[in-house]
């Protein structure tokens, strides 16, 4: 292509709301422009890297087994309100009427649609198992679209979904498209760590995410440094082993904690480390309140509180709805004297708790030297926090270390929840009628665009892994008025065209620095540059990342670069 012709908006300033790196180089480099908050249109450019990456995932997901077919954004909103999740999705999912006032989704995940679908064609085991999967555009109303591509409200997905007749067979599917999606991460040359995760609003049960290593992650992966296991930081579970304390058990007291609401000001008030204070926070747990206590170091981790509850929802509690239930706010929460209309659950940490301080669910009041089972009852102790830095690692080897993520892809054994809610059956091998059991798998393909940008760049832009490059070559001609260099870059461009390479040729009226900080944000790997030799018939390469350039006959280039693409 030559350049002069093609629509390359670089800009020389980044709009302001762009943050990170791929946001602002893809902008910059004149790859996506943005039509309105989480919505992007892609430009020549980032519409053929997104290209390369369909066709890697296309060629992975076929290689696993798995049969492409395309479904409809225009859902209808029935289908959704038979799985349930017209109410749970909320605000993400996008709604709109048509001219008959029919309420319509606009897909945001595709297992209603699936399942219906599947369950209309198929009704024998004999075709089974099955895996469908399609690269499309998903919409979520997200609260916070940020970050560019990484979190749209329009972004492109690759949704897979398996239909067995056991789980032994969904086992088996999962383990293929498990390693699929290595292949994918790895063809795109991205450091990543496929981790356990949590089902979150799809349900089922043992899932992975795929998650790119990066600071600009919105996801903090739970590792240990000695072994593979690696989690979300929301599952890993707390192994940990309390000491319990010799110290004898001080008589309960009341104390005044004016103006101390804080679990930092209650514990400078009264004198004590952050640790030896109990923390109570009030949630809904589906419409039931549950005080939930941790030691006050701890954080709540409410996937742990609903999965405990096997809840569909939890929330943090408004204060209103705390002070009547207890009759004090925020500030003053603690496990003693609480109504039984609350029930009360505890981290395990707490049980080790010796002559703590709790709120008195008074305002303005704490309890000293509380001891549990002497002095309040707890339903339950569970592992109910957040693992921390410097905890044993969940599989006995090692100690957790922290690190971010960009969750480019997630695979779920769903079971059989989608069939039951839409009645998908079929005929087992005995000739019985029983629903599917399920798999669904999904790669972010928009956001891992941005992904490899995030681990692909330097100051002067970006550049990419060979796999999906927008271009081989970039031949940039110095002068465009010197008409010795211009016959010689054309020359090279159609030689390398004519060997096959898809060249971006940059033929503009325009000043070298100019050309070459375009083709830096651009980032094409093998840079040709026709100045001033060109007369003898010499051209200089350079290698966009490591900068490493030389001068090259042009009688030897084509052998050249092909060298470097084997
Ligand atoms: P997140 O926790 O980031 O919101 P999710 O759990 O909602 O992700 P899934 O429903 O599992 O995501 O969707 C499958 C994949 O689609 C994700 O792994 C992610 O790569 C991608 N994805 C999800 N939401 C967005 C978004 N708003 N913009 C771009 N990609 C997204
Ligand atoms: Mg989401």
């Amino acid at each position: 292509m030559r350049q002069s012709n093609m629509l390359i908006p670089t800009l020389r300033e980044v709009p302001k709301e762009a943050e990170i790196a791929s946001h602002q180089l893809l902008l910059k480099a004149g790859y996506i422009r943005k039509l309105a908050s989480g919505v992007y249109n892609f430009l020549p450019l980032g519409k053929k890297v997104l290209r390369n990456l369909e066709n890697i995932v296309r060629e992975e997901m076929d290689r696993a087994g798995a049969q492409e077919i395309q479904m409809p954004s225009l859902q209808p909103a029935e289908l959704w309100e038979t799985s349930g999740r017209w109410d749970t999705m909320g605000l993400e999912l996008m709604r709109l009427n048509d001219r008959h006032e029919r309420p319509f989704a606009l897909g945001a995940t595709h297992e209603e649609v699936v399942t219906s679908l599947i369950r209309d064609e198929i009704n024998s085991y004999k075709k089974l198992p099955l895996t469908v999967y399609q690269i499309q555009t998903k919409y979520r109303d997200e609260k916070r679209p940020r970050f560019g591509l990484l979190r749209g409200r329009e972004f492109l997905m690759k949704d897979a979904y398996s239909f067995h007749e056991d789980f032994e067979s969904l086992d088996e599917t999962y383990n293929q498209l498990f390693n699929a999606y290595k292949r994918v991460f790895e063809r795109c040359g991205l450091n990543f760590r496929a981790v356990i995760a949590d089902s979150g609003a799809m349900g089922g049960k043992d899932t992975h995410e795929f998650m790119v290593l990066s600071d600009v992650g919105e996801d903090t992966i739970a590792y240990s440094d000695t072994s593979d296991y690696a989690a979300n930081v929301e599952m890993a579970p707390v192994v940990t082993q309390y000491e319990q304390s010799n110290e004898e058990a001080k008589p309960l007291e009341k104390v005044e904690t004016p103006n101390a609401k804080t679990m930092q000001e209650v514990a400078d008030y009264l004198g004590h480390s952050l640790a030896e204070g109990m923390k109570a926070i009030m949630f809904k747990v589906d419409e039931r309140l549950v005080l939930v206590v941790t030691r006050g170091d701890h954080e709540v981790n409410d996937v742990k509180v609903k999965n405990l509850f096997d809840a569909g929802i939890v929330e943090l509690a408004t204060e209103q709805e705390t002070i009547d239930a207890v009759g004090a706010g925020f500030g003053s929460l603690g496990p003693i004297n609480v109504p039984e209309s609350v029930e009360v659950i505890a981290d395990h940490a707490v049980k080790s708790l010796h002559n703590a301080t709790c709120g008195a669910n008074e305002n303005g009041y704490h309890f000293k030297n509380v001891n549990p089972d002497r002095d309040f009852e707890i339903n339950q102790y569970a592992d109910l926090r957040f693992i921390e830095e410097g905890d044993p690692s969940p599989d006995g080897q090692g100690t957790i270390q922290f690190a971010k993520g960009i969750e480019v892809g997630h695979v779920f054994k769903l079971g059989s929840l989608y069939a039951d809610k839409l009645g998908a059956s079929f005929l087992n091998q005995q000739g019985r009628s029983q629903n599917y059991v399920m798999g669904c798998y999904g790669i972010g393909v928009t956001r891992t665009l941005a992904a490899v940008v995030e681990q692909y760049h330097d100051d002067n832009g970006m550049f990419w892994p060979d796999s999906l490059v927008p271009f081989d070559v970039h031949i940039i001609n110095l002068n465009a008025k010197k008409e010795e260099q211009v016959e010689v870059a054309e020359q090279v461009y159609e030689q390398l065209q004519s060997k096959g390479f898809d060249v971006l040729y940059d033929d503009r009226q325009e000043r070298a620095g100019v050309k070459f900080n375009d083709s830096d944000l651009i980032g094409v790997t093998h840079r040709v540059t026709v100045g001033k030799r060109a007369g003898e018939g010499y051209v200089e390469y350079k290698h966009r990342k490591t900068g490493e350039q030389q001068d090259i006959h042009i009688d030897e280039l084509v052998d050249f670069l092909k060298t470097l693409h084997s």
